[in-house]
């Protein structure tokens, strides 16, 4: 087993783009920090787990909407969480079922506060409260691990940040 950071293969797959990235971000005339990474996809297109990991979230969470949290428990790691946003539909898993990577955690919607389809992702350093509104988080994108990975190719192809 590899003690790399799991989320340097998270790939949600080719039918994803890449939107608003983590960090600072001006809208509506307001500086806020956007905690996750966005990716737009088209209704309903199925949202792959980052890595094992057990459900620990199953509904709706403020302006997240639709929403799944899975923590992530390694023997070789910290524990962390990823949070998957604004899913088309209120989820099926179960609270406390394990989840496989690349097992469905939802389809990509437009619940909460959202202005387009896409799922905002969320990768959550271990914390008291994890789903506490202004929880930390951590860029998925900025492990150093990701370049030169099998997801490289992907990130780099895709165009530019879109609106949300
Ligand atoms: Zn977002």
């Amino acid at each position: 087993m590899t003690t790399a950071n799991p989320f340097n293969v998270y790939n949600p797959g080719p039918a994803f783009g890449i939107g608003s990235p983590w960090g600072w971000r001006t809208r509506n005339n307001i500086r806020e920090k956007h905690p996750g990474q966005d990716f737009p996809a088209l209704q309903g297109t199925a949202i792959p787990a980052a890595a094992d990991g057990v459900v620990i979230w199953n509904k709706t969470l403020g302006g997240y909407g639709n929403c799944v949290v899975i923590k992530h428990t390694s023997l070789n790691g910290p524990v962390f969480y990823t949070l998957y946003a604004h899913l088309d539909q209120p989820p099926t898993l179960a609270l406390g079922s394990p989840i496989k990577a690349g097992a469905t955690v939802g389809l990509v919607g437009n619940t909460g506060q959202s202005n387009g389809f896409h799922l905002h992702f969320e990768v959550i350093p271990d914390q008291l409260n994890p789903l506490v509104k202004g929880h930390t988080t951590l860029d998925p994108l900025t492990f150093p691990q990701l370049k030169g990975s099998a997801s490289h190719y992907f990130w780099s192809n895709h165009a530019t940040p879109s609106a949300y």
